[in-house]
């Protein structure tokens, strides 16, 4: 979902603070409408607080104030609690859940090539943890009338693919990791340039972590104990005495 400015591209998803904020007058007024049973919520406004909606939303404005972007490239290891207002009743779709990303910033080549490196490289990934996956093009749910002729640009352009394991069906898998280019989106909005001025390309591969818990223990059952061997010994589990 990193495609675009949040606000602009997913107002319906964004998760903004609120305080009491008032005098300590007020704030008695509120809880004591509370106390009666009343509605408080009215004495709440904003807390200069959002949540961020993808670990890799704060690395570009910090990428931008570091000046010019060598001729290497940038890359960046991030990960952060999540939030997106999007209540469910499944477990492989949380408000609140942890994302880590890595971010590479650079010239197009540099980064389409960083972008198809980490596919091949999670498809290993995901295969030595014994899951059942196949990759696919996606575009993110994007808000309003515009925003669907976005999703289907996005798709028809390639920026969007992730690796979907079939946790709930096969019909409806569940996207545990995505590989995003945003091409020079995050480079125009936030002023990140290489020497000549040229605005820097950007693509992140992002790992939903408890959606990937959920899909090794729905592979593997709910014991780790009787996990294949192959997969406890690569995560670092202790050795079974079974
Ligand atoms: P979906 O299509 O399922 O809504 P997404 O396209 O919105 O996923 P991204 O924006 O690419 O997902 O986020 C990166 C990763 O974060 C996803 O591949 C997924 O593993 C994880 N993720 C996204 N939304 C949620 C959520 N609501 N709960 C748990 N994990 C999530
Ligand atoms: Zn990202
Ligand atoms: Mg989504």
């Amino acid at each position: 979902m990193a495609h675009h400015v949040f606000g602009q591209s997913f107002p319906n998803l964004l998760g903004c603070v609120c305080g009491l904020h008032g005098t300590e007058n007020e704030i008695d007024v509120a809880v004591g409408r509370f106390d009666a049973g009343g509605d408080w919520t009215a004495a709440l406004s904003p807390a200069d607080l959002v949540l961020s909606p993808a670990a890799c939303y704060p690395v570009y404005p910090i990428a931008a104030s570091r000046g010019p972007v060598p001729a290497e490239g940038w890359l960046f290891d991030v990960a952060a609690d999540c939030f997106r207002r999007e209540p469910s009743r499944h477990l492989d779709r949380l408000q609140s859940f942890r994302m880590r990303e890595y971010v590479c910033i650079g010239s197009p080549d540099h980064v389409s090539e960083f972008r198809e490196r980490w596919m091949m490289l999670a498809q290993e990934v995901a295969s030595d943890l014994r899951l059942t996956f196949r990759i696919d093009y996606a575009s993110d749910p994007f808000f309003g009338r515009v925003g669907r002729m976005k999703a289907v640009s996005q798709q028809q352009q390639a920026l969007k693919f992730e690796l979907l394991v079939p946790l709930r069906s096969e019909e409806q898998p569940t996207a545990c990791m995505s590989f995003n280019y945003h091409r020079d989106h995050f480079g125009v909005t936030w002023g990140i340039a290489d020497a000549s001025g040229e605005p820097a390309h950007t693509a992140c591969v992002a790992f939903g972590m408890d959606r990937l818990a959920v899909a090794m223990f729905h592979t593997h059952g709910s014991n780790v104990a009787r996990w294949p061997t192959a997969v406890r010994n690569l995560l670092g589990f202790p050795r079974n005495d079974r």
